[in-house]
Order: C-alpha cells, then structure tokens, then sequence
C-alpha cells in the first residue's frame, strides 16, 4: 500500500535520550532499502533540557513523524491534538505522526507490536484459554496488559518489586487484574497459559529475572520483551524446565511497523531477514 510518492522521500527519525543504543534507524534503514524509498530515518538525540524548543522544530525541519523512547514517552501527549486509546489508556506514545493541518497525532504501537509477537511466535496460543503473570508494572507493562486484555484474557496476575505499582497497575486497568508475591507464583503457574517478563532485569548489564520454574508450569508459554540479549537468563531457565519461550526482538520489529507505513506509506513487512540483520546487531 502506497500514499503516493510524497510520503516515499519523507523525513522520519527517533527522538530520546540517550539515543546511540536505538535500533529504530537499523530497522527503518533496512525497510526504506527494501522498498527502494528516498525516505530517511535519523537518531535525534535531545537532551531533556532542550526537549520543548528542538522537538517543536522538527515539523519545520520537515519531519513527517517521529518514534518516542526514554524519557519522553508519556512527556509527548502534551504536545498531540489526537491520541489513540491506546496511548491515553497506557499513558505513553511511541509513534508520533505530523500532520498537514499542523497538529500530532499520537499512537502507542507497543499493545499491537506485543500482540503481533504472540501471533507469529504462538499462533495456537487463545488468550480466552487461561490466566496469564505478567512481571513487572512499568510503562512496557501497561502496554502488555492492554494488549492480553485485549485478547480476552481472563485474568492477569501482577508480580511487580514495588507492590504498590502493582496495585496502580490493577486499579488503572479494572477487575480482572489482580496483584501477586513471586512466592504466590508456584500456585497459580500450574493454571497460567503465559508468563510475560516485563521488567528491566536481564537485560545485558542487568542481573537475571529468577522465576523458580517447576514440571507444573510447563505448559505456559514465556515471553520476554527484553531483546538484548535475545535469550536471557529468564527465558534460558524456562527452557531448561520445558517450556516454550518467546524472545521479544519480535515486539520491537513489529512496534515499529505502524509508524513507517504512516510517513512512507508503505506497509513493511517483518520477515526473518529483518530479525536476522537486527539480531545480528545484538550479538
Ligand atoms: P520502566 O517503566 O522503567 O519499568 C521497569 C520495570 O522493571 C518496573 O516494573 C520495575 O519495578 C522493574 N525493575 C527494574 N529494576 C528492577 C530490579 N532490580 N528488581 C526488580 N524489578 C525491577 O521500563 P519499561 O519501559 O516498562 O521497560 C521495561 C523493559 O521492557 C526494558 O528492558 C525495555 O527495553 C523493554 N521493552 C521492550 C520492548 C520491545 O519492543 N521488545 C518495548 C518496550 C519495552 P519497580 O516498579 O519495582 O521499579
């Protein structure tokens, strides 16, 4: 699917800091290659300080729209005319579009990049089918949630380090969230049909997420949306117990799908080239 040519040549980027870590410009590089587009997708470091006047400039400087990582994230609805339900009930946008009219329409494509990862990677998999322990209560966690939600999950257990996040977390997003001690884990693991990582732990330089996995949680399917590294010691451990792992480079591919086919009106397809050529980057 095409806009015409306008949006082929357009100006695109990620605006965060820092930002040298990002691999949006890999993955937007290797599609804008695939589809032989004039386009660009630079890394647009801001510092916090400065983030009001450089981030109103980039419509002037001819961007067509921008991804959002750390730390402006939730900092960037204050500037979007139009937010999608997702991004309102998550309170972050990852994906903004510049509009002609002059105004920011703000998205949160973490909900479909976390479901389009489930889809490719366990398609047999029915959120209807059971509970699901989602660990963790930060902003990646509101993103997953919404989506397990979404999928008709009927209940969504929250281990999180401060439980009070947690209770937020289950408070924000109604009665069929309910919070839980690791130590509860044991006892509902026989019942869930995923456990999802949320948290930071286990990404390099990060100690491991320990889980104490048993022959009774087998046939949970466990995900982690920590990409780098791509098996981390969380999804090692769940191997080795049996279970079926999702890693999550997937969520990242696919969050960042939306976006591109907004500004060059292409619809780009995440295929195991691209995981490769990204994967490559990790190793
Ligand atoms: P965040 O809002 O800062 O939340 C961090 C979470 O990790 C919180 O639940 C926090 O618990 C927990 N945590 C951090 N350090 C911990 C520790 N030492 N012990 C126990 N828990 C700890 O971050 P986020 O935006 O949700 O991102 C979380 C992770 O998801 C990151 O690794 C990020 O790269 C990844 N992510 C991946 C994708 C993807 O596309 N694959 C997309 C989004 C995010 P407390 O509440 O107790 O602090």
């Amino acid at each position: 699917m095409t806009n015409g040519d306008e949006s082929r040549d357009a100006k695109a980027g990620v605006v965060g800091w820092p930002i040298s870590h990002s691999l949006s410009p890999a993955i937007h590089g290797f599609w804008l290659k695939k589809y032989r587009l004039s386009g660009s997708y630079a890394a647009l470091g801001i510092r916090p300080g400065d983030f009001d006047r450089k981030f109103s400039a980039l419509r002037e400087q001819g961007f067509a729209g921008v991804n959002v990582t750390i730390p402006f994230k939730e900092r960037v609805l204050e500037h979007a005319a139009e937010i999608t339900p997702a991004a309102r009930d998550t309170g972050a946008a990852n994906t903004l579009t510049f509009r002609k009219d002059g105004t920011i329409h703000a998205d949160n494509t973490d909900i479909a990049g976390f479901a389009r990862l489930v889809k490719s990677a366990a398609p047999d998999w029915k959120g209807r089918d059971g509970p699901v322990v989602v660990m963790g209560a930060g902003g990646a966690a509101r993103a997953v949630v919404w989506s397990l939600l979404a999928e008709k999950v009927p209940r969504v257990f929250i281990v999180n380090r401060t439980v009070s996040k947690a209770e937020t977390l289950c408070a924000h997003f109604g009665n069929r969230l309910e919070v839980a001690s690791p130590g509860e884990l044991r006892g509902i693991g026989r019942k869930v049909t995923m456990i999802v990582n949320t948290t930071s732990l286990g990404m390099k330089g990060q100690p491991d997420l320990a889980v104490e996995f048993e022959p009774g949680m087998r046939s949970a399917i466990v995900v982690d949306i920590v990409y780098n590294p791509l098996k981390t010691g969380f999804l090692k451990a769940a191997e080795r117990n049996g279970n079926r792992i999702v890693t999550g480079l997937g969520m990242l591919l696919h969050q960042a799908a939306p976006g591109f086919e907004r500004w060059f009106g292409v619809s780009p397809e995440v295929d195991s080239e691209l995981h490769e050529t990204i994967a490559r980057k990790l190793r």
